[in-house]
């Protein structure tokens, strides 16, 4: 099997799923219980905190554990607009977020909310510049992603958070950093974001589980109510497994960050010249963009025909984003590629486990399919 769907999901590590099962068949206890079982399983989610605290160079106290981003993200949006949304009514955002941060902030849109979505250039950039300009001092939210899930396209999120936090201390900040986290350095104080989202399951742990980092004094208003675990932030017993394999997965990647970021630049550098030997292809993520994730376009066929095509020779690749099920991309329209290349886009995203034979094996089997199938056609 050739996996390079790592955007999508990722396998989980031995280490991760080591964890989890220990967790889920040793120590069951309930967090809450104050019995044996309990305390142990509560150290189990103190440990893991103290992992992705330290991984995001911050303080334990801000890290909480979500079902994952969406969750995050959707916590953000709405105990924002529920607290400092009372006052101020706008909102600021990209026009290529994930639809767990675009959709929450819709919905606000059609209860009052002005939502200000800031869109790439003619050249597919968007510069800090036009983030803080679309600023101003009725701004309850800024929520912008850290790298794009579709083209691995990074923002200048650092440079537009420092200055609308100093022209707007009271906005809040939010970075959904699923995308970047173990992958670069994400470190919520030198990106000036006062809340930042991450998920597990894309970096080696197990699905249904993230966290949420907030800053001291941010207010957020809770969005799952209910037995107050999480400092009464987010209500619900733990999922000591899932928690466990989480801190176990950001244990394992954490010393390796730029080390394997050096590999997966080779990677891609391998892919890009191997790929440009095609006929017609175009590479719609520019050397700018984090080489996690290629995006290309093979002319003349159909995204989701290409994909299946590989998926024969147990290649897995995505058309556009998994989210995006089929449906035209409007963020990769948003990136201004044209909507003929749109329907043609793979997106091949890598993990440092992969290796140049791999991506050669991918090339030439993407060869096969523009001789086979465009005859087809
Ligand atoms: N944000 C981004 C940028 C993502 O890529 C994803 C996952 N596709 C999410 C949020 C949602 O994460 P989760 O699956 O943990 O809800």
């Amino acid at each position: 099997m050739i996996y390079l769907d790592n955007s999508s999901t990722t396998k989980p590590c031995k280490e991760a799923v080591e964890a989890i099962v220990s967790a889920l068949s040793e120590d069951f206890g309930n967090p809450s219980s104050l019995h044996r079982l309990g305390i142990t399983s509560e150290s189990i989610i103190t440990s893991a905190r103290k992992s992705v605290a330290s991984a995001l160079g911050c303080d334990v106290s801000s890290v909480y554990f979500t079902s994952g981003a969406t969750e995050s993200n959707n916590t953000v949006v709405f105990g924002v607009a529920e607290g400092l949304g009372k006052r101020k009514k706008r909102i600021v955002t990209t026009s290529v977020e994930h639809p767990s941060v675009a959709e929450p902030i819709s919905k606000l849109e059609k209860a009052g909310f002005e939502v200000i979505r800031v869109s790439p250039d003619e050249n597919g950039e968007i510069t800090a510049e036009s983030i803080v300009a679309a600023v101003d001092e009725n701004t309850c939210l800024v929520s912008c992603m850290y790298v794009n899930n579709e083209t691995g396209y990074i923002l200048p999120i650092a440079e537009a958070f420092a200055k609308i936090k100093r022209l707007y201390p009271e906005t809040v900040t939010h970075c959904d950093c699923v995308q970047a986290f173990m992958k670069i350095p994400v470190n919520p104080k030198s990106l000036h974001a006062d809340a930042v989202s991450l998920s597990a399951h894309k970096i080696h742990g197990p699905k249904g589980i993230g966290a949420l980092y907030v800053a001291k004094g941010t207010k957020i208003k809770p969005f799952i109510v209910g037995g107050g675990q999480e400092k009464g932030f987010r209500s619900g017993t733990e999922s000591v497994p899932l928690i466990a394999g989480f801190g176990a997965a950001v244990d394992k990647l954490s010393p390796t960050v730029s080390g394997r970021l050096e590999t997966v630049s080779g990677l891609k550098a391998h892919l890009v010249s191997a790929v440009r030997q095609l006929e017609g292809i175009t590479v719609n993520s520019s050397d700018k963009c984090l080489p996690y994730v290629v995006s290309i376009s093979v002319p003349n066929i159909k995204s989701e025909t290409a994909l299946h095509f590989l998926e024969q020779y147990e290649i897995y690749v995505s058309s556009g984003s998994a989210c995006s099920r089929g449906k035209k991309s409007s963020v990769l329209k948003e990136f201004k590629i044209p909507d003929k290349l749109i329907d043609s886009t793979i997106r091949i995203s890598m993990c440092a486990e992969n290796t140049p034979q791999e991506l050669d094996e991918l090339v030439s089997r993407l060869a096969l399919a523009q001789e086979k199938l465009v005859k087809i056609r």
